[in-house]
């Protein structure tokens, strides 16, 4: 299915970096397609972990902050924290096993 080069996990080649790892450097994969995968075996019968890579000399510096990429980010975790059922702000990010606030899964 995929054409990308496919690596053993730990078996990257240099040059190539996860996000996080990139993310780890202040880099960004800057618009850059993935360039490899690297899998990681589980248990028999579980599909492997894929984790992408990017070119390290492709990725560019994550880009400062600015308040409109505040406001958006605002934005997010008031959508995080607003529950579905009462559409109230909970005040916490609602917890994914729950989907709702806890107020309103009390009540069911
Ligand atoms: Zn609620």
């Amino acid at each position: 299915m995929s054409t990308l080069p496919v690596y053993r996990w730990r078996l990257a080649p240099d040059g190539y970096a996860t996000r996080r790892q990139l993310r780890a450097r202040g880099l960004r994969p800057g618009g850059q397609d993935v360039a490899a995968q690297l899998e990681r075996p589980r248990r028999r019968g579980r599909s492997p972990l894929i984790a992408y890579l990017y070119r390290v000399d492709l990725a560019k510096p994550v880009r400062p902050m600015t308040p409109g990429r505040w406001a958006a980010l605002d934005k997010a975790n008031t959508a995080r924290r607003t529950c579905p059922e009462c559409r109230r702000d909970a005040g916490y990010v609602i917890p994914a096993s729950l989907g709702i606030c806890v107020p309103c899964h009390d009540t069911i």
